[in-house]
Formats: C-alpha cells, sequence, structure tokens
C-alpha cells in the first residue's frame, strides 16, 4: 500500500512496490490517504475533480508507479552462505572508554590484539568463503583498530597480494576514533586507497559527555584535529575511496541538526548520524517518548542539508542519499545488511560472529576460521528477511532491508522482530531522504 506524508510544506505518496515517489496537490493527498487506508474516495464539489484525480491515479497505477503489487515474495530466493565482507576486530581493546559502547566501554572482554597470522588466515578465508564473488571487502574495526597498526598495514599488502591472485577486487574500510591517526597512518590510509570512518559525534561537548580517554578527560580536542586533516587531505585527492563522519546521537542530544551543522562549518562535510544502540533501559537509549522529537529533528536536519545544497556547499548526508533508478539489488532489499552470511565478524581470537555488533556473546559464536560450525545462526540470519518479519507490511522495506539485528536483539531479545523505536526512526529518516529527493528535483 502506498505511504502518504506531509513534510516540509510538500505532500508526498510513496509507493514501495515499485519506489514510486509522487508530489501531490491537497486534492490527490486526500484521495490517495483515503484508499491506501482503505477508505472510500472522498466526495467533492465540483465531483468532476475528483474523477480527474482518480483518472490521473489510474493512469500511474497502468505505468506500474502507483499501488503496483510487490511480486519480491515470489521473485525472492534466499543466498546462499557467502560472505563477501569481513570485519576484523584487530584491537578488541580500545584507548577511549565510550560511555554508550556496545564493546563494555573497551573492555571487550578482554579480547587483545589480533595477531598478524590470524589476520591473515582471515583473508584467506574470505578469498574461499566468498567462493565467485569478485567483489571483496575487509573492515578494520575494534576496540581501535589503528592501536593495531602494524597489523592492519600488513593486512592491506596481504590482502591486495592475495585478491590479485584470485582475480577478485578488494577494498578496506577502517572505522577509528582518530586518535592515532597520526600523519605516518593517515599517509597510509590515504595511499592504500583505505576508506575511512572516523568516529565524531559532532560538538565537542556532545562527543565529550560519551566518548571519554580512560583519565575521563573528553576526545574531541585530540580526535578532531587527526580527523580533520585527514578528511581533508583526502577531499582534496578522493579518488575511488571514501572518508566520512560517522557520529552517534542519544536521547541526550535530540537536537543533532546542530551536530550535522557543527561539523559541516568545520569543513567535515560528509556526515552519517546513527542512534545509539543500547538496551532500552540504559539511560541514554532512545526511546518511543523521544520519536516526536526525533522526527522534528530529521526534518530540520533535512531542511539544514538542502540549504548547504542551495547554498552550493558540497555537503553529504549518508542516509539522505537515496538511489530510486537503481540502487541495491532485490536481495538487498529484502535482507539488509546480510550479517551472518554475507558479513561477518572475526573476533580477535579468530572466531566467527553474525557482525561486530555480537562479537563476544557466545550464543551468537558462529564457528572460527576453520569454518562454520553452528549453522543453524547462519539460517537464522538468512531467515530473518523483511518477509519473515514484521517489515512485510512496512512501507519502508525496500530501503531499510528490515533494519539492524543487534538492534532487534537489544530491544526484544530476538532478531525477527524489530525494535519499535528503530523502526521509527528509521521510517522518519526514510521520509526526509524521499523528501530530499522530491526537493532537490523541484529546486
Ligand atoms: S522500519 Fe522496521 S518494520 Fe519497517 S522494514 Fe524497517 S525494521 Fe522492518
Ligand atoms: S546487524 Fe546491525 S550492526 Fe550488525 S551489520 Fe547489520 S546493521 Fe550493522
Amino acid at each position: 500500500m502506498v505511504h502518504c506524508f506531509e513534510i516540509g510544506g510538500r505532500k508526498l505518496v510513496y509507493d514501495p512496490a515499485s519506489g514510486g515517489l509522487h508530489a501531490v496537490d491537497d486534492l490527490a493527498f486526500e484521495v490517495l490517504s483515503s484508499l491506501a487506508r482503505g477508505g472510500e474516495v472522498p466526495g467533492c464539489d465540483p465531483p468532476v475533480e475528483v474523477a480527474e484525480v482518480l483518472a490521473e491515479i489510474k493512469e500511474l497505477e497502468l505505468k506500474g508507479s502507483l499501488f503496483l503489487a510487490d511480486y519480491g515474495r515470489q521473485l525472492y530466493s534466499p543466498p546462499a552462505f557467502a560472505p563477501k565482507a569481513l570485519c576484523l576486530m584487530v584491537a578488541q581493546e580500545c584507548n577511549l572508554r565510550c560511555a554508550y559502547c556496545f564493546a563494555g566501554q573497551g573492555a571487550y572482554g578482554g579480547g587483545g590484539l589480533m595477531a598478524e597470522n590470524t589476520a591473515f588466515k582471515a583473508v584467506d578465508y574470505l578469498m574461499e568463503a566468498s567462493g565467485a564473488v569478485r567483489d571483496v571487502e575487509v573492515d578494520f574495526f575494534g576496540g581501535e583498530p589503528l592501536l593495531n597498526f602494524p597489523v592492519v598495514a600488513a593486512v592491506v599488502e596481504y590482502g591486495m597480494q592475495a585478491a590479485q591472485t584470485r582475480g577478485k577486487n578488494i577494498s578496506f574500510t577502517i572505522t577509528t576514533n582518530a586518535l592515532l591517526l597520526d600523519k605516518r597512518a593517515s599517509d597510509f590510509l590515504l595511499a592504500k586507497g583505505v576508506n575511512v570512518v572516523l568516529s565524531i559525534d559532532g560538538r565537542k561537548h556532545v562527543h565529550d559527555r560519551f566518548r571519554r580517554l580512560p583519565s575521563g578527560r573528553g576526545s574531541y580536542d585530540l580526535a578532531f584535529v587527526n580527523a580533520k586533516r585527514h578528511f581533508t587531505s583526502w577531499a582534496g585527492n578522493p579518488r575511488s575511496s571514501y572518508c566520512y563522519i560517522r557520529g552517534t546521537y542519544t536521547r541526550l542530544n535530540l537536537d543533532f541538526a546542530e551536530d550535522f551543522s557543527h561539523l559541516v562549518d568545520e569543513g567535515l562535510t560528509a556526515v552519517s548520524l546513527e542512534p545509539v544502540v543500547a538496551a532500552p533501559e540504559e539511560p541514554y537509549a532512545v526511546r518511543e517518548a523521544d520519536l516526536a522529537a526525533a522526527a522534528t529533528e530529521y526534518e530540520r536536519l533535512a531542511q539544514r542539508y538542502l540549504d548547504y545544497r542551495r547554498r552550493e556547499r558540497p555537503v553529504r548526508f549518508f542516509h539522505f542519499e537515496l538511489d530510486p533508478a537503481g540502487g541495491p539489488c532485490l536481495t538487498k532489499r529484502v535482507t539488509g545488511c546480510g550479517a551472518g552470511f554475507c558479513y561477518l565478524a572475526v573476533a580477535a581470537d579468530g572466531r566467527l560472529y553474525p557482525c561486530h555488533q555480537f562479537v563476544g556473546d557466545e550464543a551468537f559464536c558462529l564457528g572460527d576460521l576453520n569454518g562454520v560450525r553452528s549453522e543453524h545462526i547462519v539460517d537464522a540470519f538468512l531467515q530473518a528477511h523483511v518477509y519473515n518479519k514484521p517489515c512485510r507490511a512496512c512501507w519502508a522495506r525496500f530501503y531499510c532491508g528490515g533494519g539492524c539485528h543487534a538492534a532487534a536483539y537489544a530491544a526484544n531479545g530476538t532478531i525477527f522482530e524489530p525494535s519499535p523505536v528503530a523502526c521509527g526512526l528509521m521510517r522518519r529518516r526514510l521520509e526526509c531522504a524521499l523528501y530530499v529527493l522530491a526537493a532537490r528535483k523541484t529546486d
């Protein structure tokens, strides 16, 4: 069924199955909203206007961009287990003690640093397990991966060589808090085309509230100077790699449009802001009661994004960059991140998990680099696609892909029941992204 919504003074109608997005007038909006609710066509004086609207709706239906049936269920067949991306927890320790960290404030169960031979074995595993897939990816994650920079550098060289031998293309991404991103590390990552995700939450007081050094001091000043240097160098010559700022917001900064503006105004113009993944009882977890405020804030963020664009500032906000014509294939749209079968995390000791958020939770350990032993877990993640969850009836399903399994598990203790808060945030963020799309077409 179509989704009708108003934002920024525009009335928009989105058809999930076709991806059609329509900017409509008041009467068409009223008619479509009523049809979407399963109601009657509203009466109108003069009635000829409603007849015209209905004729236009019929035309769009015939063109396949309104009320298209969802054939995805019939067309979709679950992919085979063939991980094409590995997240290497090269350092299961951290030089920060972020209070909201899923990794237990840097302790991470004392996982330590990944040995070079484990990391190389992980690359070999990826080359083998990805089968015929040509494009493979290694993500360096932690804790703080730059605590193990020699292994990061060695894996980049080793992975490039292994990919060349196998006729594959390999890409690398590192997610770092930037504290150790000195010029030497930065130059290496730039020279090798490694994608860099910089964890900065926004304004200094927002960042420092959670992202603290072991001494308790905030890390903003130390992190920001390195992040800015790296981002500026990258932006001067982006080649084929990407770099962006990834901030986390919590219920304590539901004015996160200010964090977006702060980063952009400081020259960090490619940004993603994500809600914290946390158990609902955490005092900083975003709650259902916060959804209205967050919805308003996403709209503010969208207006700011458009304002920057109108002033020809080259800003990017990850979640506002929809590609309705191209975009992901059906499998990706139905399964989202692919955790557990397309994307795996490797703990420092070589054990395999569905993704970085599950590392250390023995209930989710899949096996190790000698092979997957817990096939039932892989199967559960393969089964957790949109048609097996309440998502099947959600208008946002083909952009959302069924949400984050880790957020679902944190909220409901199962990956088959999405977190209502995450859903509320996702739907609003998507409405804003569709609004941005419509506004940019007509600006
Ligand atoms: S918003 Fe929620 S219900 Fe909708 S597709 Fe995403 S996870 Fe599923
Ligand atoms: S389960 Fe969540 S955290 Fe893990 S890869 Fe998927 S979206 Fe990311």
